[in-house]
């Protein structure tokens, strides 16, 4: 498995891929690494029944969730944990840590009887590995998450048996639902199989059932009690073999429930029931403690009676068989349950060439073991104790399953409402795990071609799979952003608005600047899109900041990241330009002024803003403009500087006050400002002379409004334009907008009519610059 790039997420079977058996799956995706279960193949021996450890470097492993305690799934653990080069972390939930002490004790025994000194080498690990990697396990409560170096699990109640979880994996906002094996059947003492509140991008389920239905529970319950009755009268012995834990409970209820049920016939010892098992005892305490974790009924059950519904009347424990007095009619559950060896194959050769006996199966048989051979009905069975013997059979073989496993209807069900868009199949034998492949792609057909198209997987074991998935984007909005967000949802406030599951858009320009913890602001200023369920889109900008070995990606309003984020450094871009201005001032803030209308003044030396502004001690001729908020433009002895914090929108005003300060000098209108003024008298100016640079002021000025409104403003000259008497009133000016109109007496410098106060005010600020701007030359 090479190590995947940035956006591929690879899954790889290292066994429990197209068989049931030694399940246990690797998830590769953003360079780590999650590994789920660690199962051995109930059908073979020693190292033989592993997983393919050899096939993937077990050092990368950051996390490893165990589904539950069966021994497809648990049992190869201590192994892992022990004898192999694996040093990550360790999760199951508190009632399959219980029970996988007991289960796997046992486990070590059984499977190291009648081994011959060299087999012993085969053992898997011994009691101690055992004990040193029990401490190192640590516990998950259904429904929390936990956090490990950015991957986030949760788990959730999956049924199948006491303690199984189905975990949600977050990896960098990828998230992967693994079922282990699950059961969407309310049963007698557990909750069925959850769907997670949150979608999922990749559903690895499994597949046991393939396409094969179950029977009605009722029907089932009643073919089994019907069976066994008919049995046990015709004076025959029943032996059910189960695995210790889990169906065996389940079992039991039905049966206690039955025997009380018809007491007369079967109680009082008339047809005693056994539980076989060399952890009875400890099972059945471990079930008694855990009451709280199973469903309601039994809960209510238990605290209305008063008593343990696990504590059973009819039922005794056997540890072994040396206590067995064989002598009638009995119910045997005996473990294990793919008669393989132990206690349940002992009594199935012992029991087997009887006719009026019956041999019960209500589990999963896995492929290759005697629980699978014996459904066939063979004619002779072989000793397991002495290969070169082998029994008759003759005693009745029978199958009703309750193998807590979901069927067709309820996996495609389940599918479904988890509604991923790749879907990879698990945990069954080739040909049903083939048949619900091509089902569920029937299923979905409709889909084919569109961005939600399903694709299902049946990998087989080591061959990977590798599926790409660019730019999934989750930001948690953090701080002054929630209440922004909320405000603008006043109306349709929900819950969901604090986590944005987003697609990157490949053209948002990126800025990143790598800070100094290794973290990195991404993308500022960016704008981010929340998807409302239903509702319109909310769009909200801040930082995101992301945290790159966590995967965490919160989006901060920048006055709210130095308490958010204490350990980032912020760096904030000043620019400052400076060009050479040759013209007045009064001429740069005229036309700042009609370029921008939000201009302060902060310092006015000379005063030629006429605003009230403090002149500054040492006064030395500057004027400082604060401009559209963020800009500063400082002029001062023929150098205008410009000061701004980098941004899309500041950088772009401070280009046009630049452009604006480099053509102030050659505008026309600015040519008189820039001009020295004169120093000698003009005292002998003739009247004549007088009048025509009245008329020339008027014409300059007339031409600044026609700059400024263009089409919209009309100079009225009057005929007799030599005339020195008439020319006073008659010079005036249209400006007519939409409906709005000004006229504006230019001999007078005033506004003659204006029925628009914004038009009113422009044209008198224009009035009173230009007052100055067209003060005469000598
Ligand atoms: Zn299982
Ligand atoms: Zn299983």
């Amino acid at each position: 498995m090479e190590q995947p790039s940035d956006t591929s997420f690879k899954f790889l079977s290292l066994g429990g891929s197209n068989e049931v058996g030694r399940s246990c799956h690797v998830l590769q995706f953003k360079g780590k690494t999650v590994m789920l279960d660690t199962g051995i193949h109930p059908a073979y021996q020693g190292l033989a029944s592993l997983p393919f450890y050899d096939e993937f470097d077990l050092s990368k492993i950051d996390v490893l969730l165990i589904s539950h305690f069966h021994l497809d799934h648990a049992a190869s653990l201590p192994y892992v944990m022990k004898r192999t080069n694996f040093q990550g972390r360790v999760f199951m939930t508190h009632p399959t840590k219980a029970i996988y002490r007991w289960l796997l004790r046992d486990f070590v025994r059984v499977t190291s009887i009648g081994t011959t000194s060299s087999e012993k080498d085969e053992n898997l690990y011994t009691d101690e590995d055992l004990a040193d990697s029990f401490d190192k396990i640590e516990t998950i409560d259904y429904h929390s998450t936990m956090d490990v170096n950015g991957i986030k699990f949760t788990a959730f109640h999956a049924g199948h048996v006491l303690g199984a979880a189905m975990f949600q994996i977050e990896i960098a906002g990828l998230r992967v639902l693994f079922t282990g094996d699950y059961s969407r059947e309310m049963d007698r003492h557990l909750n069925s199989a959850e769907v997670p509140p949150l979608p999922s991008d990749v559903l690895i389920v499994e597949s046991t059932f393939g396409t094969a239905t179950h029977e009605p529970r009722l029907n089932r319950e009643k073919k089994l009690t019907q069976l066994i009755h008919s049995t046990v009268g015709r004076g025959g012995r029943v032996l059910m073999p189960v695995f210790a834990l889990g169906r065996a409970q389940e079992l039991m209820l039905i049966l206690d429930e039955y025997w009380s049920q018809h007491a007369d016939e079967l109680g009082s010892g008339q047809v005693p029931i056994y539980y076989a098992s060399n952890l009875a005892k400890k099972c059945m305490s471990v079930y008694q403690t855990y009451v709280n974790m199973m469903n309601d009924d039994i809960r209510k059950k238990f605290r209305d009676s008063q008593t343990n519904p696990f504590i059973f009347k009819h039922i005794s424990y056997l540890k072994n068989l040396d206590e067995f007095q064989d002598f009638g009619p009995s119910v045997m559950l005996a473990s294990p349950g793919m008669l393989q060896n132990g206690l349940s194959r002992d009594l199935l050769e012992k029991w087997c060439p009887e006719d009026k006996n019956m041999v019960l199966i209500t589990g999963y048989s896995v492929e290759g073991t005697m629980a699978k051979y014996i459904m066939l009905e063979p004619e002779n069975i072989p000793s397991i104790n002495n290969p070169d013997v082998s029994i008759p059979r003759r005693c009745q073989i029978e199958e009703i399953s309750f193998a807590a496993h979901v069927d067709f209807q309820e996996n495609i069900e389940f599918i479904e409402k988890i509604s991923a868009n790749n879907v990879i199949l698990v945990h069954g034998e080739s040909n049903p795990m083939g048949r619900l492949k091509s089902a569920l792609l029937s299923n979905f057909s409709s889909l084919k071609g569109t961005e939600n198209e399903v694709h299902v997987f049946n990998p087989r074991n080591c061959v990977e799979v590798d599926l790409e998935f660019k730019g999934i984007k989750v930001a948690k909005a953090v701080g002054n952003i929630v209440d922004e967000i909320q405000k603008e949802e006043t109306s349709i406030l929900k819950e969901e608005t604090s986590v944005i599951k987003e697609e990157t858009q490949d053209n948002i320009e990126e800025t990143e600047e790598q800070l100094e913890t290794g973290q990195s602001i991404k993308e500022e200023e960016n704008t981010e899109r929340i998807q409302e369920e239903g509702g319109d889109d909310i769009i909200v900008s801040g930082i995101l900041v992301s945290d790159e070995k966590n995967f965490d990606l919160n989006l901060v309003s920048l006055s709210d990241l130095r308490e958010h984020h204490s350990e980032l450094s912020t760096t904030v871009l000043r620019e400052r330009q400076s060009v050479q201005v040759n013209c007045k001032k009064e001429l740069i803030y005229w036309h700042l002024c009609q370029m921008f209308g939000d201009i302060t003044v902060i310092s006015d030396d000379d005063n030629i803003t006429n605003t009230t502004v403090k002149k500054e001690e040492s006064s030395n001729g500057k004027l400082v403009l604060q401009i559209m908020g963020d800009l500063r433009l400082t002029v001062a002895e023929s150098v205008a500087s410009l000061e701004w914090t980098q941004g899309i929108i500041s950088d772009t005003v401070a280009d046009s006050i630049i452009a604006i300060l480099m053509s102030v000098d050659s505008s026309p209108s600015s040519v008189k400002m820039s001009s020295k003024t004169c120093n000698h008298d003009h005292s002998g100016v003739t009247e004549e002379a007088k009048a025509q640079d009245e008329v020339s002021k008027i014409k300059s000025i007339a031409r600044l409004f026609k700059e400024q409104f263009g089409e919209c403003f009309t100079l009225l000259l009057n005929k007799d334009e030599d005339s020195k008497d008439s020319l006073k009133e008659d010079i005036s000016g249209m400006i007519t907008i939409g409906k709005n109109t000004a006229r504006i007496n230019f001999s007078q410098m005033k506004i003659e009519e204006c029925n628009s106060n914004p038009l009113k005010g422009r044209v008198e600020s224009i009035l009173n610059l230009s007052s100055d701007l067209v003060s005469p030359l000598c």
